[in-house]
């Protein structure tokens, strides 16, 4: 018996980076999984070599399925008709990962107010999107995990990032409110602050930021993203079942 067997996932901006390797650890522990992402392409191919990964290891019940979808998650009705075709296709929502997310550093005096609210959007504001439209879902069936990707520099703040680390301060939250409401219908809401972690955001940085933040990590590496999936797999599965309203650090001991 997998840890995730016979339920179903939905992780946005799952097409690349952290979102795929929680997919791809969901997959190998029985869960089929939509991906949600912008770029529909991406998060098609990504489905098919979750689908090719899970047929080479059927569980007991057949391989697990996958299926790209495309949404902007700042976009409500693209959110809404997501989660109404991940329904359509599997009957049902178990586990939601809200991980879709951008950068745009800037230092205060450079930053636009349309960087400011355009991360906010994505990161803050399509997790509460996505949560609004998986949500009734999961309190039909009584159950249900939702995993919110926040960040540590939402605990610490970075400069340049005054944007970001709002949104990411504001997923906490988020989080620990939506916990609240929740617990009474058997959904539980948690959030895990990654550090320095090895996908395509963190490789498009300047070497020298890239070197400062490694200078301050006691475990002396960055993580990878597949590290970040095996806590999102405990606060997914029913290892995590009396979890609800916290926060899970994946820094190396980063701002512990
Ligand atoms: P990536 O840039 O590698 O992946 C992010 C994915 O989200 C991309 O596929 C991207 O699509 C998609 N996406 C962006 N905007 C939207 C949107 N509006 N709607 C739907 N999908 C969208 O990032 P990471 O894997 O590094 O990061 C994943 C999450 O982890 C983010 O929330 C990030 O903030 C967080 N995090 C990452 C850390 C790290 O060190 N990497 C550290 C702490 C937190 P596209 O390619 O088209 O932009």
């Amino acid at each position: 018996m997998t840890l995730l067997d016979q339920k179903i996932a939905l992780v946005t901006g799952g097409a690349q980076g952290i979102g795929l390797a929680i997919a791809e650890r969901f997959v190998d522990e029985g869960a089929s999984v939509v991906i949600v992402d912008r770029d529909g392409p991406a998060a098609q191919a990504a489905a098919a070599v979750l689908v090719e990964r899970a047929t080479a290891s059927p569980g007991p019940d057949g391989p697990p399925r996958a299926i790209g979808l495309t949404a902007d998650v700042t976009d409500p009705s693209a959110v809404d008709r997501a989660a109404h075709d991940a329904v359509d296709t599997f009957g049902r929502i178990d586990v939601l990962v809200n991980n879709a997310g951008i950068t745009r550093d800037a230092t205060m005096r450079n930053m636009t107010f349309d960087d400011f609210r355009l991360v906010l959007d994505v990161h803050l504001g399509g997790a509460w999107l996505c949560t609004k439209a998986v949500a009734p879902f999961m309190r039909q069936h009584n159950s249900g995990s939702i995993v919110n990707i926040s960040s540590i520099a939402g605990k610490v703040g970075n400069i340049g990032q005054t944007n970001y680390a709002a949104a990411k301060a504001g997923l906490i939250g988020l989080s620990k409110a939506s916990a609240k409401e929740f617990a009474r219908d058997g959904v539980r809401v948690n959030a895990i602050q990654p550090g320095l972690i090895r996908t395509p955001m963190t490789e498009a940085m300047p070497q020298t930021a890239w070197d400062s933040k490694m200078a301050e990590i006691p475990m002396q590496r960055a993580g990878e993203p597949s590290e970040v999936a095996s806590c999102a797999l405990f606060l997914a599965s029913d290892l995590s079942s009396y979890v609800t309203g916290s926060v899970l650090e994946v820094t190396g001991g980063r701002y512990m």
